[in-house]
């Protein structure tokens, strides 16, 4: 078969355009994937115990884009879910992100009832503030409280994550966990919250089933396809290829590191399965100030799973270091200023080849969720269209 596009990664990006390539445009695909399953990050399978976990970490499933909940339906029913946090704080487990709940169970009545009147004054009602603005106001009351949550919720967490203080990287990073000014103690506010009712793994095969679609598993792209930096062109198996090749790895990889290497931040994932039926009363646990895990993850609750047992998993933050295999998978880009440079010198690098798409979390070195790559790949899909003029 002659493909029309080579497409690096099963993940969501490399998925999506797969499919609306071949359902739509009725393009030939040949998708390379270096793991022994499709699916990226969001991977998912029943372990011995019959709990359906996330081999990658725990992957919730949020947006308040229909237009992604559309695409995603056509491949899946879902089952209803809201996710809640808790954060093990002074000995007490309080809702994250940080609210007025949090707030009363931090502090004594009056305190906390003088310091929400503060917050809500100020703020307003239903308002989210992120720690590092907050820690900004003038208020020396709220002051006091913000100093109090950034050391409480924020600071270890942050350097047990990152490796450096929130001050050190971007703040939208920090800002994706507010202060939550209302009693709404879910850990995301958008309108559809809801997982794929037979896991992310069925919902990926259904994506990818068409006959158009053909995968190879357990393949670096590298040992396929190579690129002639002089001319701009690819090849693959070392013969001249036309079509387009869409590429959802690192972008400092794809280009063998010729200016020099972006960092990431890598993650070890310890399972455990427990002879208990329930382990903890959350389904994540954040302990931003104990052991050298960020939290805890209670699998069967997610699909709500009548299982006697119970798998959890414990996060270790870890430098990446893509030459040691015990910590080469690069799940986040580091979101730093300094990194903007080597990042923008690339982008133009990738542009100047006319038939390479750089497209996913890694690929664009951006903290994407789930619907922000889908809705990402669909426009993606649509330029496609758009230039192409089918
Ligand atoms: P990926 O899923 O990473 O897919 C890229 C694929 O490319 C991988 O399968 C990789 O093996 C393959 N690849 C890379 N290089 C090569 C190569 N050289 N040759 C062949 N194949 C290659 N989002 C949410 O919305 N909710 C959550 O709760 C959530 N939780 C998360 C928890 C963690 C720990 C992490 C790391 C991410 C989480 N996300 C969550 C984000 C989500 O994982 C991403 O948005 C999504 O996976 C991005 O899809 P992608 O296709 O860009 O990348
Ligand atoms: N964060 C924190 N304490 C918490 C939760 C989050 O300091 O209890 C910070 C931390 O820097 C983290 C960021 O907020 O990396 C974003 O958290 P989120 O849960 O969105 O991270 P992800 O699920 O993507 O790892």
């Amino acid at each position: 078969m002659i493909y029309d596009y080579i497409i690096v990664g099963a993940g969501f990006a490399g998925s999506v355009l797969a499919e609306r390539l071949a359902s739509v445009l009725d393009k030939k695909v040949l998708i390379i994937e270096q793991r022994p399953h499709i699916g990226g990050n969001c991977y998912d399978y029943y372990d011995e115990h019959g709990v359906l976990v996330h081999k990658y970490g725990p992957h919730l499933f949020h947006t308040d884009n229909k237009y992604v909940i559309d695409y995603l339906s056509q491949f899946t029913q879902w089952q209803e879910y809201e996710h809640r946090v808790l954060a093990s704080i002074d000995g007490q487990l309080v809702p994250v992100p940080f609210n007025l709940i949090s707030l009363q169970k931090l502090f004594p009545t009056s305190i906390a009832s003088n310091l929400e009147q503060k917050l809500i004054k100020q703020y307003g009602f239903g308002v989210k503030v992120p720690i590092l603005e907050l820690r900004r106001t003038k208020d020396q009351d709220l002051n006091k409280l913000a100093d109090f949550v950034y050391d409480k919720m924020f600071i270890n967490y942050t350097t047990k994550q990152w490796g450096c203080t929130p001050e050190e990287i971007s703040p939208e990073v920090t800002a994706r966990i507010p202060v939550y000014i209302s009693y709404d103690d879910r850990y995301f506010q958008d309108k559809y919250q809801m997982i794929p009712k037979q896991g992310y793994t069925k919902l990926f095969q259904n994506i990818l089933d068409h006959k158009n679609i053909h995968i190879m598993l357990n393949t670096d792209f590298k040992d396929i396809v190579s690129l002639d930096h002089d001319k701009k062109l690819l090849a693959i198996f070392g013969k001249h290829y036309k079509g387009k090749l869409i590429y959802t790895g690192m972008i400092d990889e794809l280009f063998d590191f010729k200016f020099g290497e972006l960092p990431y931040r890598s993650l070890q994932f310890k399972m455990e399965n427990l002879s208990v039926k329930h382990f903890q009363n959350a389904t994540t646990i954040n302990y931003p100030n104990n052991y050298d895990f960020t939290r805890i993850t209670e699998f069967k609750n997610i699909l709500n799973q009548d299982i006697n047992s119970t798998t959890i998993v414990r996060e270790y933050p870890q430098d990446f270091d893509r030459k040691n295999p015990d910590n080469n998978i690069p799940y986040y880009p580091v979101f730093k200023k300094e990194n903007n440079n080597t990042l923008k010198v690339y982008n133009e690098y990738c542009e100047s080849f006319q038939n390479i798409i750089a497209v996913g979390r890694l690929a664009e070195y951006k903290y994407y969720d789930m619907d922000d790559i889908i809705a990402r790949s669909l426009d993606v899909f649509v330029n496609i269209v758009d230039k192409s003029g089918e």
